[in-house]
């Protein structure tokens, strides 16, 4: 996989096949061959592209929020792709901690 740091410096690392086929699929990566893939955001670009999708409101509450949250844990192998990552406000996301939505909003009723 490639792609480009925040300050405009390329990168280049190895990852596992089936990861790939996950970030192409989510949105998060294009393929340019057979063994590469090309990341299309930078860090940035990307937290910003969630922020502004979700209108810089929290997915749980509601409110402002401006940090991002996976659905799926990285823990329980969620990825950091458009489809897996939603606005959340602060509170919201040191809550939910390694939980899945589910079961956060369980424990919020
Ligand atoms: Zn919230």
């Amino acid at each position: 996989m490639r792609g480009k740091t925040d300050n405009g410096r390329r990168w280049y690392q190895e990852i596992e096949p089936e990861l790939a086929y996950v970030l192409v699929r989510e949105g998060a990566a294009v393929v340019v061959n057979r063994h590469t893939i090309r990341r299309l955001y930078s860090n940035k670009e990307f937290r910003l592209l969630i922020l502004t999708r979700d209108n810089y409101t929290c997915r749980f509450c509601g409110k402002y929020g401006d940090t991002i949250d996976h659905e799926l844990p990285r823990a329980k192998g969620g990825h950091t792709t458009p489809v897996n990552c939603i606005c959340a406000c602060y509170e919201c996301n040191q809550l939910k901690a390694n939980r899945d939505v589910d079961e956060f909003i369980r424990a919020m009723d």
